[in-house]
């Protein structure tokens, strides 16, 4: 049985496979904010998943930046509780020999590029406007392995000078304008409750600033928009406007837990 974890500074999701490409059973709740809690959900979770069945290997997403070699998360600006501890802070020392640590917003970029909106094409860029932003480059080759990078693409500055996210503190940065924490702040409205055409084309601007800034280095052949801002997509599509196409997440909340699948199977292809 393989597992898959996807947390996100908000919400976590724990997905069982037998085949890696299907799930078998998904459990969601919202991320504890207590490291301690977090963990002991965790456990409990992935032990619920397998049942007694044998564990094969965990892929484990985080919402920062991690040092593999180190066996430490290094910035985590959503959950910053983390920041610079062991993976063991959340991953049980038992699990960890069999486990793999990565970025969240990189799995879902590559959930995305092999099983979802990006299937069809071969230079993925995944985006998802969450709590924060966040999102990754997949490059797929012609044996069907693919190669990413994970990076901090949501901390790209859009704007110089200007607003700072409290998550990050960057002046102007792309997370500070378009994440789901910052719609909020920005136009005095939950994105949800928001049907207002000038606030979404003004949103849309933003987002195409970064999508214009990041397309000069990733020269991807689609941009896919995912996390709980791609749930209003609809209302802000229109206005999206960047040199490829745009596209809508289409495994959206499940795109962490199929691209840690998807990352174990090419993992241990290569063992
Ligand atoms: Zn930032």
């Amino acid at each position: 049985m393989y597992i898959s974890v996807d947390m996100g500074a908000t919400k976590t999701r724990i997905a069982s496979s037998e085949n890696l490409t299907t799930l078998v059973k998904v459990k969601r709740f919202y991320t504890n904010k207590n490291p301690i809690t977090q963990k002991q959900i965790i456990s409990s979770g992935i032990d619920e998943l397998t049942s007694g069945k044998n564990l094969d290997f965990i892929c484990f997403g985080v919402p920062g930046v991690v040092d593999r070699q180190a066996g430490n998360f290094v910035k985590v600006p959503n959950y910053k509780e983390i920041g610079g501890k062991p993976f063991t802070t959340l991953l049980d020392q038992k699990y960890l020999g069999n486990a793999f640590v990565e970025n969240d917003a990189a799995l879902g970029a590559i959930g995305e590029a092999v099983l979802g909106a990006g299937k069809d094409f071969k230079r993925v860029g995944y985006l998802t406007f969450g709590t924060g932003t966040g999102g990754a480059l997949v490059v797929k080759k012609d044996d069907g392995d693919f190669g990413y990078e994970s990076g901090e693409p949501g901390h790209t500055i859009i704007i110089p000078g200007g607003r700072a996210a409290p998550s990050c503190n960057h002046a102007g940065c792309m997370e500070a304008y378009t994440s789901g924490h910052s719609f909020e702040a920005l136009f005095n409205i939950k994105p949800q409750n928001c049907s207002d055409k000038d606030v979404w084309a003004k949103y849309a601007e933003y987002v195409n600033l970064g999508l214009n800034t990041l397309y000069v280095t990733w020269k991807c052949d689609v941009f896919i928009i995912g996390g709980s801002m791609a749930l209003e997509y609809d209302l802000f599509s229109e206005f999206l406007k960047a040199p490829v196409p745009v596209v809508r997440s289409l495994t959206l909340d499940d795109a962490g837990v199929y691209g840690g699948f998807t990352l174990t199977k090419q993992i241990l292809a290569l063992k």
